[in-house]
């Protein structure tokens, strides 16, 4: 990785370093260091969800863009429209905005459980599409025929037979006695042959979780030709699967349902016109240009799309599709940038000043600390080996007694100096030996975030985030590094990795401030975010730019404080609260005075939420008095 993070790669122009900062790249382009300080300013301490509803428009913008085109380069005749799937993010700022931004497109929601279907029906402009996957009892689809019957144009998308009856029923209920029947139009989700690839392939394929095979889709057909509801009979639906990294699985997948989407015109669907392909369009996480995630451009995925569904049409004499996608992912990662706080670097103690060098020290040690007074360009690599060497023999002395604590102490540090040294002086050579070596000085990174609850996809799926210091810029970053998160579990870290290492600068945090940014966290993170170790969702707020092109902060909500947490997970807090004061008051080992001190303290603590103060937080407070 260079020294820009890999910004070019995964950024999209959405970010700019400039001197020491990286700025959004918009309007009077913020420095997120300065937007951060702002928000701390005000007493926020932790981690910071920035969220960029630009940054939503921008993606809703390209995506119409790029259909619009590639509908105008073939002269396509089917409509194009567009929903967001609101399990990518439900959280109330991002969809108010997303809604906000997306006006003038009938950009619509889809939902797949009872509360999503509650918040499509609630913010879903009408005119706008509404459409309903996943498994569906009686209740759910009287509330989608509620939603129809107010006038929202819904679909509900049939995942097996069995709701079809239930629909038939509730068709029934809802429309006794009406002259003209009022119905959601319904969609029949197809079980592909082909499935997708990567980690979230599972959608797809024979054995996916969803959708009606040819059978089942033919008996559908018959059964709401059957009920009188073919009518109804508007859509075919599939979803490959998630961050589709290939754009192969895709053709093929279009080809199958375009050929399907014939088959059932032929056979007399009449009302049918329209495939929805679903989401899976990937974003480009990768900070690296070895490790990218996406072999595909959004102009060359439109174009396939339209260009394959007209062909087919054409083949068939039937009329061309409207195409429906429901690309979640690619609107609303880029939309979230969390900033965290660094607290510690843990491999300080590395500094010859924490020599603890004898008037007489073993012979070994002596020549260890020769070898690091003196190791040269010419010789790095010979003394290096050296002192890797002499390491092993002076462990083996220590396990047998032979040295003491502190001899022990003095190997660590030389030998830890004589690696940087010898990195440093072999910068140019870049050999795997040399970058393996790296891994053994990495400089652990305490940052105040949880990684299970602001990026539980990189615990749960291994899914990188690119992630850079929102300072320091101008300088080379030089510590390989790892990050830890402060939940008490070893899985909350992540890890220096020799393959695509990540580098940090060398700074004293009680000094001065280091923040990182991690970005491209606003699709699935938040909500599949858990409160292991009981840490919450942090603090967020939203950036717009007025008409002027300056900033504006709002929408603040805060990190849940400790009550809160306890509250959501049914506790009686109000007995807790009793017992703490309780436990102080009838305590025999304080006055009066203490005990209202103590009080006093417990309940602002008990105010405040779980992530750590930093250091310069204390400060800054002290300073205020
Ligand atoms: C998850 C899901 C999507 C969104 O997929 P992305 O990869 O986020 O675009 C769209 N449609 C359905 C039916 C889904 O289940």
């Amino acid at each position: 990785m260079q020294r820009d993070f890999g910004i070019s790669l995964w950024g999209e122009g959405n970010f700019v370093i400039d001197g020491d900062d990286v700025r959004v790249n918009h309007a009077d382009k913020p420095a997120l260091l300065s937007l951060t300080q702002e928000i701390r300013a005000q007493g926020h301490r932790g981690p910071i969800l920035l969220r960029f509803p630009h940054l939503i428009k921008k993606q809703i913008d390209q995506l119409f863009e790029a259909f619009s085109a590639a509908k105008k380069e073939f002269d396509y005749q089917g409509d194009f429209r567009a929903l967001f799937p609101l399990k990518v993010n439900q959280y109330p700022n991002f969809i108010h905005h997303l809604i906000h931004v997306s006006q003038g497109y009938a950009y619509g929601l889809e939902a797949g459980s009872k509360a999503e279907l509650i918040i499509a029906m609630a913010k879903t402009p009408i005119g706008a599409p509404i459409t309903v996957n996943g498994f569906k009892d009686k209740e759910m689809i009287s509330l989608i025929y509620i939603a129809a019957k107010s006038g929202h144009h819904i679909t509900v998308t049939i995942e097996g037979l069995g709701e079809l009856e239930t629909i038939a029923r509730v068709h029934r209920e809802f429309n006794a006695g009406s002259e003209i029947p009022v119905a959601p139009s319904i969609g029949m989700r197809v079980r592909l042959h082909s499935t997708g690839i990567g980690s979230w392939a599972k959608s797809g394929g024979y054995g996916s979780k969803f959708g009606l095979s040819s059978t089942e889709l033919l008996e559908a057909y018959d059964i709401l030709e059957k009920e009188g509801m073919a009518a109804h009979f508007s859509m075919i639906h599939f979803h490959i699967g998630s961050q589709m990294n290939e754009i192969n699985p895709l053709k093929k997948a279009l080809r199958e349902v375009g050929h399907i989407y014939t088959g059932l015109k032929q056979r007399g669907a009449q009302a049918l016109k329209a495939i929805n392909i679903g989401g899976g369009l990937a974003v480009e996480y990768s900070q690296h240009a070895a490790m990218q995630e996406r072999n595909y451009s959004l102009k060359e995925f439109a174009n396939d799309v339209v260009f394959l569904m007209q062909e087919i049409a054409k083949s068939k004499g039937v009329e061309e599709p409207d195409i429906y996608t429901e690309s979640g992912r690619f609107v609303a990662a880029s939309h979230a940038v969390l900033i965290a706080p660094v607290l510690e670097l843990f491999s300080q103690e590395y500094h010859e000043s924490g020599l603890r060098l004898k008037a007489q020290n073993p012979p070994l040690i002596e020549e260890l600390h020769a070898l690091y007074q003196t190791i040269n360009r010419l010789h790095a690599k010979e003394y290096l080996h050296d002192a890797l060497d002499h390491m092993e023999s002076l462990l083996t002395l220590f396990d047998l007694g032979y040295i003491d604590l502190e001899d022990r102490s003095n190997t660590e540090i030389l030998v830890n100096l004589i690696i940087k040294k010898a990195i440093f002086l072999l910068k140019d050579e870049d050999t795997d030996e040399l970058k393996r070596l790296e891994s053994r000085i990495q400089e652990k990174y305490l940052v105040n975030f949880s990684l299970f609850q602001s990026l539980p996809d990189r615990w749960g799926m291994g899914q990188g985030f690119p992630v850079m210091p929102i300072s320091h810029l101008s300088q080379k970053p030089t510590r390989p590094a790892s990050i830890w998160d402060i939940t008490c579990d070893s899985d909350g870290e992540i890890a220096f990795d020799v393959s695509h290492p990540l580098h940090l600068h060398d700074v004293d945090v009680a000094q001065e401030e280091y923040f990182l940014g991690f970005f491209l966290t606003g699709a699935y993170q938040e909500v599949l975010g858990m409160q292991h170790n009981l840490f919450t969702h942090p603090t967020e707020i939203v950036v717009t730019f007025d008409e002027t092109g300056k900033y504006q902060l709002s929408d603040m909500i805060e990190a849940q404080n400790l009550m809160d947490v306890l509250d959501d997970l049914d506790y009686d807090t109000e007995v807790i609260d009793q017992i703490l004061k309780h436990m102080v008051e009838a305590s025999s080992l304080m006055d009066e005075q203490q005990k209202q001190d103590i009080l006093d303290k417990l309940s602002l603590y008990l105010s405040e939420n779980s992530y750590l103060k930093t250091i310069q937080a204390i400060i800054a407070e002290k300073k205020r008095g």
